[in-house]
């Protein structure tokens, strides 16, 4: 498994060998010759090989900084698909957790498995346009 390097710890104006990058990240020296394989951006013109800060940063940040996912506020994280879906039909649960909180609940519109995502009412009440919700309160 690949573990997690945290882009914070490059410096943009800072310039490093591979020897460097890898210190910096806590990382193997082959790990970020790997980088370079998969596109990192590499000066190798001239001995020792640099690597710009922003450009590893940028590397970084693309392939673990940026947040997982963004869903648009009608979609749904559906776990079948492992993708952003919308709801099958428009329609969704709601099931408050508490009068803040809760979850909404709908079905996938490519899969039909079940997706959900932590809601508030505030967040049903902007979704009413587009999703038809039914609150379901718990038993
Ligand atoms: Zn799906």
């Amino acid at each position: 498994m690949a573990k997690r390097i945290s882009p914070r710890k490059v410096k943009i104006h800072n310039q490093y060998t591979y020897e460097q990058a890898a210190d910096a990240l806590g990382v193997s020296v082959q790990t970020v010759r790997m980088w370079r394989q998969s596109g990192l951006p590499v000066l190798d013109s001239q001995k020792p090989h640099l690597i710009l800060g922003f450009a590893l940063k940028d590397y970084l940040n693309e392939r673990w900084g940026k947040p997982k996912r963004c869903l648009a506020p009608d979609q749904f994280l559906c776990m079948t698909c492992n993708a952003p879906r919308r709801a099958y039909g428009g329609m969704a649960d709601y099931l408050p957790y508490t009068s803040m909180r809760g979850r909404l609940e709908a079905l996938c519109e490519e899969c039909q498995g079940v997706c959900g995502k932590f809601a508030s009412p505030t967040l049903c009440e902007e979704l009413a346009p587009v999703l038809t919700i039914a609150t379901r309160n718990r038993k």
